[in-house]
């Protein structure tokens, strides 16, 4: 499966990332406006450079945290059975709280994790997805915000890898075997 040869298509530039991250940290401050406790959580390892750009368009004060969820392994098809691979670091009782993800595909993984923290009772808990892929979802599950609904297609690039490999592409693209 990783040997295979393929080309990387463009499908969402740079430059609308950018505009859509400017739009969704508007409607993200009239969230949390006035909140001094909200830490934001990026889901290792896909939300990286989804989450750096959004905390730099964020004119609040925050915390950064991470958590590392297992999902797809070095395949395309997801495993379903999601475990924790790296916990917070701190506590959220009581504290505001944005989860980061870089695509909602089958749900499971946002699911599991949104449920494993509202266990932890923080004040408010809101999910933020730079992808949603709705024609795979098996479990009931949308993020409060969402980048860009997408098509059934593999895609890598703006921390986004195949086989580990693609995260640093600045652009979103598919995956097209050749
Ligand atoms: P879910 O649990 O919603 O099925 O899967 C979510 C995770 O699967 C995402 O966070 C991401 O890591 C991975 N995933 C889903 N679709 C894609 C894709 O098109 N490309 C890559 N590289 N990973 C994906
Ligand atoms: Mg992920
Ligand atoms: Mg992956």
């Amino acid at each position: 499966m990783t040997d295979r040869r393929y080309v990387i298509d463009e499908m969402i530039s740079a430059k609308a990332i950018a505009a859509r991250i400017e739009a969704l940290c508007r409607a993200i401050h009239d969230e949390f406006d006035g909140t001094d406790k909200l830490v934001v959580v990026g889901l290792l390892r896909g939300s990286f450079v989804f989450i750096a750009d959004l905390v730099r368009e964020l004119d609040l004060p925050i915390e950064v945290d991470f958590l590392e969820a297992s999902s797809y392994g070095d395949g395309t098809e997801s495993s379903r059975e999601v475990r924790i691979l790296k916990d917070l670091r701190g506590a959220i009782e009581g504290r505001d709280v944005l989860v980061v993800e870089d695509i909602v595909d089958t749900g499971h993984t946002l699911h599991h994790v949104t449920n494993l923290l509202k266990s932890r009772e923080p004040a408010r808990l809101k999910t933020i997805a730079l992808l949603d892929k709705p024609s795979r979802r098996e479990v009931d599950m949308k993020a409060d915000w969402t980048g860009f609904e997408i098509p059934d297609e593999f895609v890598v690039g703006y921390g986004i890898d195949y086989a580990q490999r693609n995260r640093n592409l600045p652009f979103i693209g598919k995956v097209r075997f050749t």
